[in-house]
């Protein structure tokens, strides 16, 4: 961390107030897409609509639920203060998995699961290879775990592809098979200098929209070692942008990141690149099935009661059992909550 953590001091009656708030919005506004809430109630409208899509890159959710759209604006905003995890994200779970080192087995897809009054038992495949190619295939060695309870933390739409016996509950089945799972895709692209640094109008960090097909462009905040290179993400797409990306293959997408940074940089971008990226999309990762659960209008509502709740001896955690799916804080609420239904067992 670069700074001390010093925690948010809420003043008294504060948290009963935000939470009133959130529940006020919940209820009026759980059928709304951002979309019909912009129009009908906050009364803009279409071009300024069609301007915050552009300038916001929401054009490609402006369909979805408002409240992820509200979460998102209360939790990306410059006035909020962000702390770094230097090394990256993963430094963080890398760093809670290490005690547990000997009992994690990892590289097994979950393909069965059944319970009973006297337990539950898994059974999984061993697999290896890369996420988003099929190049993965199950090496056959079939493996079963046993237990009294089990916590699935798998996404719904990788569920979707187990066998489960018996049959869950129908509230329970629909969570599974219609929460929204969105598309993201992003495209890195390297090169030998940093040239976005140069001249007076340079900078560091950061990052840029446009209505390009790239739609978001992010630069680096560190220096790779005191190296003159850099690797620019040069396209994030959401959504049904992010689905025209997926289409390509990633020579391609690579190629036109690359024309979209020219636009923006000149011929230099050209110049600079150094031949290698890196490509992911994550509607086409094995592992993932889509990006994250961004609710449509009224999911929260129908859907989001049985998403979390225990069937049986089974219990549920992920982002997509928690009301503020997408981020890692949805996730992590959703391991306090099944850590506290399994203790009580
Ligand atoms: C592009 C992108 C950007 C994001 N940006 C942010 C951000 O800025 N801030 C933020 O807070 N959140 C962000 N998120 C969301 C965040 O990554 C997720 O909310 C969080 O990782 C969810 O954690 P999880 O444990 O629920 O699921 P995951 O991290 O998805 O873990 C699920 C695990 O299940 C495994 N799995 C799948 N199928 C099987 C199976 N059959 N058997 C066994 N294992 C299986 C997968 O391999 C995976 O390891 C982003 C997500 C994406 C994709």
């Amino acid at each position: 961390m670069h700074a001390a953590f010093e925690p948010a001091t809420v003043p008294p009656g504060d948290i009963a107030r935000r939470l009133d708030g959130w529940t006020e919005v919940f209820s009026r506004y759980g059928y709304h897409s951002t979309r019909r809430f912009l129009r009908e109630e906050a009364g803009w409208d279409e071009a300024s609509v069609q301007a915050a899509g552009t300038l916001e890159n929401i054009t490609s959710r402006l369909h979805y639920s408002l409240v992820p759209t509200l979460i998102d604006h209360a939790l990306i905003n410059p006035a909020n203060r962000y702390w770094e995890l230097e090394g990256g994200t993963d430094t963080l779970t890398t760093a809670l998995a290490a005690p547990l080192a000997a009992e994690l087995r990892m590289g097994r897809r979950m393909t069965r699961l059944s319970q009973s009054a006297a337990g539950v038992r898994i059974e999984t495949v061993g697999e290896s290879g890369d996420e988003e190619s099929c190049d993965g295939a199950p090496d056959g060695r079939t493996e079963v775990f046993e237990g009294d309870y089990a916590l699935v933390t798998i996404p719904f739409s990788a569920l979707r592809f187990c066998r489960i016996e018996p049959l869950m509950s129908y509230p329970k089945r629909r969570a599974v098979t219609e929460l929204h799972y969105d598309s993201a895709t992003k495209v890195l692209l390297e090169f030998k200098r940093r040239f976005w640094e140069d001249g007076p109008n340079g900078f560091t960090g950061g990052g840029c929209v446009s209505d390009s097909a790239s739609r978001f462009t992010y630069f680096p905040s560190h220096a790779p070692g005191g190296a003159p290179g850099g690797v620019v993400l040069a396209s994030y797409t959401w959504s049904d942008d992010a689905m025209r990306w997926d289409s390509l293959t990633p020579g391609e997408r690579y190629a036109f990141a690359l024309d979209d940074l020219e636009r923006l940089f000149g011929p230099q971008v050209r110049r600079e690149f150094t031949g290698v990226g890196v490509t992911q999309s994550w509607a086409r990762a094995r592992y993932a099935l889509g990006e994250a659960v961004i609710p449509t209008p009224g999911q929260l509502h129908e859907l989001h009661p049985a998403a979390g709740r225990p069937e049986g001896r089974v219990h549920f955690a992920g982002e997509h059992t928690s009301l503020k799916p997408a981020w890692i804080e949805g996730a992590l609420e959703s391991a306090v909550r099944t850590f506290l239904e399994l203790q009580a067992r």
